[in-house]
């Protein structure tokens, strides 16, 4: 599996997308490549953060979210991923 396709998994998987075989691709992927992990890892944090949104405000799907929600999104995953950072 290569990076691009690695990242699209990973983008992919958030949404439960893939199947057993890209999984387990993507795991393996992952095992090696430092630069693909730290994406899984942010886009794992970014989950946490949607899951958090919706029990608060029941955005529904992450899909339905307004371009205002995915900016305050995507400021709060910088935020979050420079908190990892500085741990
Ligand atoms: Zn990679």
């Amino acid at each position: 599996m290569q990076c691009r396709e690695a990242q699209h998994a990973i983008s992919r998987e958030m949404d439960g997308d893939l199947n057993w075989r890209e999984r387990i691709l993507l795991r393996l992927h992952l095992r090696y490549c430092w630069c693909c992990k730290r994406l899984a890892d942010q886009f794992k944090v970014m989950r946490r953060i949607l899951h958090g949104m919706e029990e608060k405000h029941d955005f529904g799907e992450a899909g339905k979210l307004s371009s205002d929600s995915r900016k305050k999104l995507s400021d709060a995953l910088k935020k979050a991923a420079e908190e990892e950072d500085s741990k």
